[in-house]
Parts: structure tokens; C-alpha cells; sequence
């Protein structure tokens, strides 16, 4: 299950941009700032994966990574900047929906989601039309590190509640992995579950 090399190789501005050899896919979705860019590198762990969409300009783009010469890691557009316009948010929605569609060797959405607050709006919903569109989804949840500040509650909390909220869109839960990129947390549990859903 092993990440030995990671290869970036293209940003796509569409789904139909997408490479189109055929190997098996995951992509990578949260607000920003969920830490998707410390997971990424702490699955990878080499050198840091310079994420395509933290460049101006990139952040609207489908950026594939090719892992080992057989599958990809596709970073998507974060959603949820505190300060865009209703109409980039729209634009990321329609985007990003037209991806999850169309896209026949998706094996699996890895949906991040901050566990050291409490579940936001935005995320929910994110993973309510994921639910009701039957795309396979996997929840992680990142920064299970954190203790709770002030009145905050503590991950497993969090979470828990999290998972309540969105039962009614699930038949049957989605599987869910609490990771930290500061302690390695289910770091090889993820890379274990990506190669069980790959079959290889
Ligand atoms: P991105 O915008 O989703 O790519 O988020 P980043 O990876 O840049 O992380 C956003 C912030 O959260 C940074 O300040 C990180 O140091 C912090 N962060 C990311 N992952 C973790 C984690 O597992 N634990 C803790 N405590 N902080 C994290």
C-alpha cells in the first residue's frame, strides 16, 4: 500500500480534460484549510506534493497526480472560502458536481473534514449531495490531534455528531478514518483502505 513516487500530470478545467487512460482514482475534497495539503504530504511522505491548486490561478482546475505509476490522486478545488462571492461559489458547485457525474474511474471521494470543530454547513451538505448522487464516499476526519479549546468539544464528539447529521442520506454509513498529520493517525490505515478499494 506503499506511496513510493508521485508524479504530477496535469490540471484539467473540465471532467472532460481528465486523463483518460483509465486508472483508478481518488479525489480529494474539503473546505479550505481542512489541512488537505499536510494529509497529502503526509501520505506521500517525501518530499511536499506542490498542490497545483494552491497556485493563483490553479484553484479552479482538476489536478491529477499519478502515484506508483498506476493510480491517481486527484486534488480538487477547496470549497468554502469564508470570503468568496456567491457566484465562485456557485461556479466551484456546478464544476465540481459536473466531476463527480461523469467521472467512470472514480473509486472513491476522500471527504476531509476538520474533527477539531464542531460540523459545519458547508460540509454537510457537501456530503448530503455526495449521498444522494450514490458517490462513493469515505469520510477522513483530520486534525483528531487537537484537544478541545475553550467551550469547544472534543474529535470524537465532533465527529459523532457529524455522523448523526447526515444519517438520513446513508443507508449505511460510509466508512471513516480520524487521522492528524502532526502524529501520522491513520495514515496507514487510509493507505490500507485506497488499496482495498482498488483491489490491488
Ligand atoms: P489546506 O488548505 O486544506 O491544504 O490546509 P493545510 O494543510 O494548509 O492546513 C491548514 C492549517 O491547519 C495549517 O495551519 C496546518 O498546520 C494545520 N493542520 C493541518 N493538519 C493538521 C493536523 O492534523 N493537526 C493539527 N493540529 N493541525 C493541522
Amino acid at each position: 500500500a506503499k506511496i513510493k513516487e508521485v508524479e504530477f500530470v496535469k490540471s484539467s478545467g473540465r471532467a472532460k480534460d481528465c486523463p483518460r487512460d483509465n486508472r483508478p482514482e481518488f479525489a480529494i475534497l474539503g473546505r479550505s484549510n481542512v489541512g488537505k495539503s499536510s494529509l497529502i504530504n503526509a501520505l506521500v511522505r517525501k518530499n511536499e506534493v506542490a498542490l497545483t491548486s494552491k497556485k493563483p490561478g490553479k484553484t479552479q482546475l482538476i489536478n491529477h497526480f499519478l502515484v506508483n505509476k498506476s493510480w491517481y490522486i486527484v486534488d480538487l478545488p477547496g470549497y468554502g472560502f469564508a470570503k468568496a462571492s456567491e457566484a465562485a461559489r456557485m461556479d466551484w458547485s456546478s464544476f465540481t458536481k459536473g466531476y463527480f457525474l461523469n467521472r467512470d474511474t472514480l473509486v472513491g471521494v476522500l471527504l476531509l473534514v476538520d474533527a477539531s470543530v464542531p460540523p459545519q454547513k458547508i460540509d454537510l451538505d457537501c456530503a448530503n449531495w455526495l449521498g444522494r448522487n450514490n458517490i462513493p464516499l469515505t469520510f477522513v476526519f483530520t486534525k483528531c490531534d487537537k484537544m478541545k479549546v475553550g467551550k469547544g468539544k472534543r474529535p470524537d464528539e465532533n465527529i459523532r455528531n457529524f455522523q448523526q447529521l447526515i444519517a438520513e442520506n446513508y443507508p449505511q454509513h460510509p466508512p471513516w478514518i480520524m487521522t492528524s498529520s502532526v502524529t501520522g493517525l491513520g495514515r496507514d490505515e487510509l493507505l490500507l483502505h485506497m488499496s482495498q478499494l482498488r483491489n490491488y
